[in-house]
């Protein structure tokens, strides 16, 4: 945590308390991930990424490289497997000793036709967005309980509450997540450990665009984003850095009285009913 106070040796100080502090996020090599990485690394944590995808993997590399992020680290992991969760938290184990935050932002986007429902598509999805969830808590209530401040945030999506027709694979993932949260709140409290999520809109990141270009592969991608801005109570659609700053915010001290929430974070799209005029012309 950057603290601006009077005297060299202060600074010092306020600036080594937060560097104490381990962050784990995942799926952070791209989109809403990276700008978690990057905010709680600019906020002084030392950051471990994850991801499933080398190439994503490479770009972060060359990312953490040039802007000379001293205190990130990039770990290869696919969270729905559950060995490569292990070995995850085993590096981190031996590394850091402890975990004091743990963001569980690694997630798939689908679309699911009922008429072809495919049992193994829905088990990926279930398993990417949810079991994953699972997996990570496990592995970090031991680290946690290293931490004096620990607290964990899922990213769901404002999908999980009210959607559109197409997605109930997407939906029933991000819907249980709700759950989840809620449950593991309770599960968590006696370790001390908080658990809370961010529900996103609309997100400016390569997810969002691909499922523009699924919908309407005809129409420019700057079109449909005029509408989408167009149909936004506040006028635009969400930029990544929207969801570092409430994840932050729920991960530190003070929300030290937050626990089991769910926290949508879509410039207040939720309280419109027709979402999908986003495909209608305004
Ligand atoms: P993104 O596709 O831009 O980035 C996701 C990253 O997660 C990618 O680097 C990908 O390689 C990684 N990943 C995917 N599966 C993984 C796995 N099994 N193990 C490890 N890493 C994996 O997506 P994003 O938009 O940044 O989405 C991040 C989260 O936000 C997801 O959980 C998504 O469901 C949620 N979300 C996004 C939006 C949006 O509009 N962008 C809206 C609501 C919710």
């Amino acid at each position: 945590m950057k603290v601006v106070c009077f005297g060299k040796n202060l600074t010092t100080i306020c600036y080594m308390a937060s560097l104490d502090k381990i962050a784990l996020v995942t799926g952070a090599a791209s989109g809403i991930g990276w700008a978690i990485a990057c905010l709680l690394h600019d906020e002084g944590l030392h950051v471990v990424i994850c991801d499933n995808s080398k190439d994503n993997l490479d770009l972060a590399n060359i990312k953490i490289n040039e802007e000379n992020y001293q205190n990130m680290s990039s770990f290869h992991a696919d969270v729905s497997l559950e060995a490569d969760v292990v070995k995850l938290f085993n590096h981190i184990k031996k590394t850091f000793g402890r975990l004091d935050y743990l963001v569980n932002n690694a997630g798939i986007d689908s679309f699911c036709d009922p008429e072809t429902f495919s049992i193994s598509k829905y088990n990926h999805v279930m398993a990417v967005n949810v079991t994953s969830v699972f997996l990570a808590i496990r592995e970090a209530i031991p680290l946690m309980r290293n931490s004096k401040e620990a607290s964990i945030v899922n990213i769901g999506s404002i999908h999980g509450q009210l959607t559109t027709a197409g997605r109930s694979d997407y939906v029933t993932s991000k819907a249980a997540l709700v759950g989840a949260t809620q449950s593991l709140s309770l599960d968590l409290a006696s370790e001390k450990i908080r658990i809370n999520m961010v529900s996103p809109g609309a997100i400016d990141t390569p997810m969002l665009l691909r499922g523009w270009k699924r919908k309407a592969p005809n129409i420019d991608l700057n079109e449909v984003r005029n509408r989408a801005n167009l149909i936004h109570p506040c006028g635009r659609i969400g930029q990544p850095e929207d969801i570092a700053n409430a994840v932050f915010f729920l991960l530190s001290e003070k929300a030290s009285f937050i626990n089991g929430v769910n926290l949508n974070v879509d410039g207040g799209i939720h309280s419109k009913v027709f979402l999908s005029t986003i495909w209608d012309k305004q």
